[in-house]
C-alpha cells in the first residue's frame, strides 16, 4: 500500500512525508526535477520506502499520466498538496488559477484512467471557505460548510484574491470528481500555516509564503510600522501534517477539515518575539501587549477539531519554533 504525495518539496508536504515515514508507509512523492527528489531523499536519510517521480508542471492536465501509467496500481492513497502559493505575479490565470485547477483535475483524471486509488485527500484552504471582502466583519462566522463566493473573472484583481479563488475552483473540481466517480474524498482547509521547515538547511532569507509573515517581523527594526498589519488566523504545520494522515486513517469521507487554532496579529507575534527573544533588537509595534480587538470574521471549526481529536499547537509554540530555527540558521541563537 503506497501513499502518493504531490508537491513533495513543499513546506507542508515535507512534514506530511515525515509523518508518513514515521508510520512506515510506502511513500511516493512527486517533484519537479530529479535534483529536487535526490536532495529530499537524502535529507530523509535515503529510506527504502520513499521514492520520487517527476511531475514537472501541474498546469498540464496530462502531467500525472506517466506516473499513473507506471505506478498507478501501487497507489492506494493520494494526498494532493501541490499548488502554487505565492503572490508574486500579475498573470493570475497562468500562474495561479490554471495550475491549481488543472493540477487537481490532472491528478484525478489520471486516477480514474489508470489508478486503483481508495482515498483522495486534497490540500485546499480556508481561502476556499472565507469571503475575503467581508473578512473584517466581526458579526460573520464561517464554518466548513461555506464557500468563497469569488468568480473566475472577478477574482483577478490582485494575486491574493486570485490565489484564494484558485483554491476554491480546485477544491470544487475535486468534489465534482468524487461525486461522479464515488472515490472517497476529504479536503484539508488550513488557515495561515506557521511552524519550522522540516529541515534546518532549507531556511533561507525568504521563507514560504505564510512563514514570511513571521520572517518579516524577525527582521524588523526598532520603530518600524506594521506593514502589512495582519489580523488573521493560524495553525501549525505539524498539526496540518497530522490532519493529512488522519484524513485517510479515519473515516472522514466527505469532510472539509477546517484547520485553525485561533487568531494572531502582527503585534501579537512581535510581543512573543520580544518576550522570548529579548536579544533581538526589533520593532515593539505600536501597541505592545495590547489584546487584538480588531473586528474580524470568525472561523468556527469545532466540528473539524472534534473529528481530528488532537490538541493543536499554540501560537506561542509555533512562533517560537519558527523563529528559533531562523535564528539558529543565522547564527544568532
Ligand atoms: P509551498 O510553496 O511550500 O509548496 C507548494 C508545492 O507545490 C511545492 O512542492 C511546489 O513545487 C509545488 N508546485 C507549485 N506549483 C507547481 C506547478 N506548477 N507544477 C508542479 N508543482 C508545483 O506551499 P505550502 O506547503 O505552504 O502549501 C502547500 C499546499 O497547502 C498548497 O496547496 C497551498 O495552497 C495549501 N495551503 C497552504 C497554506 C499555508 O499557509 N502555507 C494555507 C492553506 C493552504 P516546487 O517546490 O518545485 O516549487
Amino acid at each position: 500500500m503506497a501513499v502518493l504525495v504531490t508537491g513533495a518539496t513543499g513546506f507542508i508536504a515535507q512534514w506530511v512525508l515525515d509523518y508518513l515515514l514515521k508510520e512506515n508507509y510506502q511513500v511516493i512523492g512527486t517533484v519537479r526535477s530529479q535534483e529536487k527528489g535526490d536532495k529530499l531523499h537524502k535529507q530523509f536519510g535515503s529510506p527504502s520506502n520513499l521514492s520520487f517521480e517527476i511531475v514537472k508542471d501541474i498546469s498540464d492536465t496530462e502531467a500525472f499520466e506517466p506516473l499513473f501509467k507506471k505506478r498507478g496500481k501501487e497507489i492506494d492513497i493520494v494526498l494532493h498538496t501541490a499548488s502554487p502559493f505565492h503572490f508574486n505575479t500579475n498573470e493570475y490565470e497562468k500562474d495561479l488559477l490554471i495550475p491549481a485547477l488543472n493540477g487537481t483535475r490532472g491528478v484525478l483524471n489520471a486516477i480514474k484512467k489508470y489508478g486503483d486509488v481508495k482515498k483522495v485527500v486534497v490540500t485546499s484552504s480556508y481561502a476556499a471557505i472565507t469571503d475575503m471582502v467581508n473578512s473584517g466583519d466581526g458579526s460573520l462566522v464561517f464554518t466548513e460548510k461555506d464557500w468563497n463566493p469569488a468568480t473566475w473573472e472577478g477574482c483577478q484583481t490582485d494575486a491574493m484574491n486570485a490565489y484564494c479563488a484558485s483554491k476554491k475552483f480546485a477544491e470544487q473540481a475535486a468534489w465534482e470528481f468524487s461525486k461522479e466517480t464515488g472515490v472517497s474524498l476529504t479536503t484539508i482547509n488550513p488557515v495561515f500555516v506557521f511552524g519550522p521547515q522540516k529541515f534546518d538547511e532549507d531556511v533561507t532569507s525568504q521563507l514560504n509564503t505564510s512563514n514570511e509573515i513571521i520572517n518579516g517581523l524577525i527582521h524588523s527594526k526598532p520603530g518600524d510600522k506594521l506593514e502589512p498589519d495582519f489580523h488573521a488566523v493560524y495553525v501549525d504545520v505539524r498539526d496540518v501534517a497530522r490532519a493529512h494522515l488522519i484524513a485517510f486513517q479515519k473515516d472522514t469521507a466527505g469532510e472539509r477539515l477546517g484547520l485553525s487554532n485561533g487568531r494572531f496579529s502582527s503585534q501579537g507575534i512581535l510581543d512573543i518575539l520580544n518576550e522570548k527573544f529579548p536579544q533581538l533588537n526589533i520593532s515593539k509595534g505600536p501597541e505592545p501587549g495590547k489584546e487584538d480587538t480588531k473586528p474580524a470574521a470568525k472561523f468556527d471549526n469545532r466540528h473539524s477539531k472534534e473529528v481530528l481529536g488532537f490538541p493543536f499547537i499554540s501560537l506561542e509554540q509555533s512562533v517560537y519554533d519558527t523563529v528559533a530555527q531562523v535564528l539558529k540558521k543565522e547564527g544568532r541563537l
